[in-house]
């Protein structure tokens, strides 16, 4: 799946590769071809970001980590790019953060749900939420409105990457902290989110296991005090900043 023709000396080899990702999600029918062109939009920004981890984002990272650590119930929703992306990923910082994967697809189809469970299985998932959908984001249309009642649905902190503006939004209405994973710091999931992540999905998500393994002894008051002194317009701002100045 990582496409063994490109070779990793390529300047722009991570780029190469999360395209090959996705063209193959698309293929095996995880990824919906709307999911191209969201692929095409992120590489954009992560070039005018110089495709790092700013130290922003760094920040915004531990403090979702912070965030996962101390709720009741988290859960991280994943749609057809990030399990192209990054299933194995997903699967370990739920490990390491004790949160629920749950399904959650802008174009929603059960067949593409049950494939992209199955996906996550193969990477290691024991249970894998949202072929249930028995609960309703208020506010949103029939299908891009259903979550499981027992996942989304009943979750106070949701890490929502690559998520659709509206649904961001929603969400955030409905009361849930929400970590959103987006390369664009102007769109409307990212100023949504109660912690914006302006990072390659496929970086965030091994950054947060980190950070979450190295706090995995720290008590509240440590928790509390890394998610207060994030402070999101902040991160937002040195994002655009730093596309500025590249
Ligand atoms: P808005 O949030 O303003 O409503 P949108 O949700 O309509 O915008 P989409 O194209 O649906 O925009 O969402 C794709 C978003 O995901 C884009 O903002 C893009 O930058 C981001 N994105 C795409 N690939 C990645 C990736 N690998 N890592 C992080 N973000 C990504
Ligand atoms: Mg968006």
């Amino acid at each position: 799946m990582t496409g063994p023709e490109i070779p990793e000396s390529h300047p722009r080899y991570e780029s190469l590769l999360t395209r090959h990702r996705i063209e193959a999600g698309v293929d095996r029918g995880l990824t919906s071809r709307q999911g191209l062109i969201a692929q095409g939009r992120g590489e954009a920004f992560d070039y005018l970001l110089g495709e790092e981890t700013i130290p922003s984002a760094a920040e915004a990272e531990r403090a979702a980590a912070a965030h996962l650590l101390r709720a009741e119930h988290t859960v991280l929703s994943v749609n057809g790019n990030v399990a192209a992306l990054a299933p194995g990923e997903i699967v370990e910082l739920a490990e390491t953060t004790g949160s629920d994967i749950e399904v959650n697809l802008f174009n929603r189809t059960d067949g593409r749900i049950e494939r992209i469970a199955e996906h996550l299985r193969d990477h290691g998932a024991e249970a894998v939420k949202g072929l249930t959908a028995d609960g309703r984001i208020p506010g949103l249309d029939h299908e891009r409105a259903k979550v499981d009642a027992d996942g989304i649905g009943a979750a106070d902190v949701v890490l929502v990457p690559l998520e659709d503006g509206d649904r961001a939004e929603a969400l955030g209405a409905m009361g849930k902290t929400e970590l959103v994973i987006d390369l664009n710091p102007m769109s409307r999931s990212a100023r949504a989110a109660t912690v914006p992540i302006v990072d390659n999905l496929i970086r965030a998500v091994p950054n947060m296991t980190e950070h979450a393994a190295d706090l995995a002894d720290a008590d509240r008051e440590t928790l509390d005090s890394i998610v207060e002194s994030f402070d999101a317009d902040e991160a937002l701002a040195s994002a655009e900043q730093r596309i500025r100045d590249v």
